[in-house]
């Protein structure tokens, strides 16, 4: 039998890449992880989630100050922000998160921690700061990097990314966002609301084009009432650097070109996988554009290789490395064939209000030809919602022809929170009944949940044919009041 090195060497040390790390040394597997940065952690930690999340919720208070009137406080006097003060507030956050990432917690799990850039020399063995190691079973999780669009002049004219946005020296006085996914507008209401005039240039009719029209337009009207100006089904023509200033050009509709200028261009048009410097052509490992092929056991095209988190360009969230480096670990050392199933994987954009989604929604339903019944409820009906003031949206729960529910959508306050019910619900197969008879406790917003649920199960309770056997059966007399009957 050959010998390796290690049982399991993973490349990239994000999400993905330490949950195979710990799982794997904890297991007893002989473990290397490899990371090229100084630091392990990934995109989430260092440039992702983590700052724009902190960012967040600094814009959230700011705004919230800017707006005391509204709960019936006496108006604030703000000052501009400093963003030396938040970039501090943001590393601050980030290196207590890295404590739990760092290298020693690593080695004491049992897994050896190495910093460098490998390059497969064949399908076992990759070249590692000048030495070979070798490994049964290979992870590759080496994540993605923002897609810079082939845009006129852009090449020559500084811009900025998610790597850069969250340590900038000053509170740039105005942005132009190139994108319209979730980075890029939760980063456009952020800075909107810390005082940067912002504008977002998108390809297509709809920003949040994953999801679907009525909900990512309701986003677009908060933004746009905070002031974010949208450009939608526009194209840059060309990009030039004026110095303090750069100048796009754009076409939107049949108008002519119109010409932007402002501080900073934020590039968040999309992600590109990190396979460069691999040398995955050389072993036989596919890839495309979207990223490494796998199948739903996260076996690459060379079955002892796996790959999980960005760089299968599947589901670019944490939670989705995290759950395919499960995946990893129980094919690779458990040796149990577990496949990714992505049905009920939920995500959230953190704008303010929230948009959750888990499962299903419209537009997936109508590119499946499914049928589907709707069955929404309003956050202005939610008393919580009403006492913080937070009114906006609504829950949108779909459900198939035998009203089993294909997924929920949610854009409310803490709508992120709000879907971990349906995590549970749709993942454990919950009845609808038993969720809509379930007690939640008043006020919450967790409410509407229970509500939308028995939405469904009052229209068959309170129906006429109900009625009409409960007359029969038990004498009822009947309505005391109004001619009608009520509308359900
Ligand atoms: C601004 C922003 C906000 C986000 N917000 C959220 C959010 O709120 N919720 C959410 O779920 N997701 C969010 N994401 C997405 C999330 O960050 C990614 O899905 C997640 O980081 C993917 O994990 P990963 O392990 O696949 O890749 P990464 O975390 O990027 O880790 C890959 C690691 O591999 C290393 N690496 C790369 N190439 C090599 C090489 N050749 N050799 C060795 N090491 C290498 C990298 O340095 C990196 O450490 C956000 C992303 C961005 C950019």
């Amino acid at each position: 039998m050959t010998s390796y090195d290690y049982d399991i060497g993973i490349i990239g040390g994000g999400a993905a890449g330490l949950t195979v790390a710990s799982g794997a040394a904890q297991l007893g597997a002989k473990t290397l992880l490899v990371e090229k940065e100084k630091a392990l952690g990934g995109d989430c930690l260092h440039y992702g989630c983590v700052p724009s999340k902190t960012l967040i919720r600094t814009a959230q208070v700011y705004h919230l100050m800017k707006n005391s009137r509204a709960f019936g406080l006496p108006a604030i006097e703000t000052r501009p922000v400093d963003f030396q003060a938040v970039k501090k507030r943001i590393q601050s956050v980030i290196e207590t998160i890295q404590k739990h990432d760092s290298e020693e917690r690593f080695c004491s799990l049992g897994a050896k921690v190495q910093f460098g850039e490998p390059s497969f020399v064949d399908e076992h063995s990759v070249r590692l700061n000048g030495n070979t190691v070798s490994a049964r079973n290979w992870v590759i999780a080496t994540g993605s990097s923002p897609s810079v669009p082939a845009i006129e002049g852009l090449d020559k004219t500084p811009y900025i990314t998610n790597k850069e946005i969250f340590t900038l020296d000053q509170l740039p006085s105005s942005m132009v966002i190139l994108g319209a996914g979730p980075i890029a507008i939760e980063m456009a209401q952020a800075f909107c609301r810390l005082g940067t005039q912002v504008s977002v240039v998108q390809r297509s009719d709809q920003i949040l084009t994953k999801e679907d029209k009525d909900m990512a337009d309701e986003i677009m009207k908060v933004l746009g009432s905070e002031g974010v100006t949208f450009h939608l089904n526009a194209s840059v023509l060309r990009v030039k650097d004026l110095g303090s200033e750069k100048e796009l050009v754009l076409k939107d509709g049949e108008e002519a070109p119109i010409s932007l200028k402002a501080e900073k261009i934020l590039v968040a048009m999309g992600r590109d996988p990190n396979v460069k410097a691999l040398g995955l052509e050389g072993i036989g490992v596919e890839f495309d554009r979207k990223g490494i092929k796998v199948d739903d056991r996260m076996r690459t095209t060379r079955k002892h290789i796996y790959a999980a988190g960005d760089i299968t360009g599947t589901y670019q969230f944490t939670h989705a490395a995290g759950y395919e480096g499960g995946i990893v670990v129980s094919n690779a050392i458990f040796h149990l064939p577990r496949r990714a199933n992505y049905t009920f994987l939920p995500w959230c954009t953190y704008t303010d209000p929230e948009l959750a989604s888990i499962g299903m929604n419209e537009k997936r339903a109508r590119e499946a030809g499914m049928e589907y019944s709707i069955w929404t409820e309003p956050f202005k009906s939610n008393d919580r919602s009403l006492a913080q003031g937070e009114q906006a949206g609504k829950i949108k729960l779909l459900l198939d022809k035998s009203e089993k529910p294909l997924g929920v959508q949610i854009l409310g306050p803490q709508a992120g929170e709000l879907v971990s019910e349906w995590v549970a619900v749709l993942n454990g197969k919950v009845k609808l009944s038993t969720l809509a008879t379930a007690v939640h406790p008043y006020p919450t917003l967790g409410e509407i949940n229970k509500r939308v649920a028995g939405t469904l199960l009052s229209q068959k309770v309170f129906s006429e044919r109900v009625r009409k056997g409960l007359k029969f059966f038990f004498n009822l007399k009947g309505r005391a009041c109004g001619g009608d009957s009520p509308k359900i």
